[in-house]
């Protein structure tokens, strides 16, 4: 993950540190060089554009220009700006007063909902939480049966319409809107302080998925909706995110498969085009695999 940009990015600053005073001419050429760069990891045309244009204006103003060293200056500024543009703070979690604290995960089909609901589930647990998972995703044939066997990894128990469905070809029934009504009244019989709704994706956003989400969400009043998105979908991650962003309102992102090799443009996207913050990331199918998400590690990462 972000190899190819992180050594793009390395060979321009190589070649900025050896200047002493930096022209425009220097500092148009550096960010033309960012600018491809960004581009070729797949970050949204709209996002490296703003990006750019920040860089660019404080790499002209007097913080560098008075600074002993501008090469290490500009290089300051766009590690400044990529915090900016993947969230700035570290975002955790917010607890209800009154629990159980709700969080519902939407998001496609095969973006890792189901996988991150036991790892979140695990983090939680580890943190003194008595978490419950809650199984709404009754579309995808065996949703139920894999959030079980996560919840069983992760030992903690999974509220499910019907506890036995986890067949490859035997689908669960019924109203997900229900499911996740029931389970609350369950949590607070059993005492669980947060729980974690799996919903149903698709492969395409589609109005009925998100209408469903929606009413999940309003039903039980969830405290916080996770957008969980594939890391590596490349462009056409701005839309999928706009779209549950207006179809949920979602309160915080995660990123899954952070762990592949793809570009990673979706990571620097995301937050920037929804104003979200990206919260959690995943790296991989263990339950293990996950990563509170700092902005700052984030950009070091790429810059290192
Ligand atoms: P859902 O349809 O959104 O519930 O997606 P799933 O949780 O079923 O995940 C889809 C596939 O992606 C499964 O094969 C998972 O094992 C895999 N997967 C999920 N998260 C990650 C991750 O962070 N890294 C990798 N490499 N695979 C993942």
């Amino acid at each position: 993950m972000f190899n190819s940009l992180s050594d793009r990015l390395a060979a321009t600053f190589k070649n900025l540190r050896g200047k002493g005073k930096l022209t425009e001419a220097d500092i148009d050429g550096t960010a033309r060089e960012i600018r491809r760069a960004l581009l070729d990891a797949d970050v949204a045309v709209p996002v490296v554009r703003e990006f750019i244009a920040r860089v660019k204006a404080r790499a002209l103003g007097t913080e560098v220009a008075q600074s002993l060293n501008p090469g290490q200056q500009v290089v300051k500024i766009v590690n400044e700006e990529l915090v900016g543009i993947l969230g700035g703070e570290t975002r955790e979690l917010h607890f209800a007063k009154h629990p159980p604290t709700i969080i519902m995960l939407a998001g496609l089909q095969g973006a890792g909902k189901t996988t991150l609901a036991g790892k979140l589930a695990a983090h939680l647990k580890n943190r003194g939480h008595q978490p419950m998972l809650v199984a709404c995703d009754l579309q995808r044939p065996n949703a139920v049966g894999q959030l079980q066997v996560g919840g069983e990894r992760a030992g903690v128990p999974v509220y499910a319409p019907h506890p036995g469905v986890s067949s490859e070809t035997e689908e669960a029934t019924g109203d997900p809107v229900a499911v996740a009504e029931d389970s609350i009244t369950h949590a607070n019989e059993k005492l669980h302080d947060v729980v974690i709704i799996d919903t149903a994706g698709r492969l395409g956003v589609d109005e009925e998925m998100m209408t469903q989400a929606a009413n999940i969400k309003s039903a039980v009043g969830a405290h916080e909706t996770l957008f969980v998105i594939d890391s590596m979908i490349g462009q056409d991650a701005v839309n999928t995110a706009q779209a549950f962003n207006e179809g949920v309102n979602f309160t915080g992102v995660v990123l899954t498969k952070l762990d592949g090799d793809a570009r990673g443009g979706a990571a620097l996207s995301v937050a920037q085009v929804t104003g979200k913050p990206v919260m959690y990331a995943s790296t991989g199918e263990g339950l293990k695999d996950f990563e509170v998400f700092h902005p700052d590690r984030m950009a070091r990462r790429i810059l290192d």
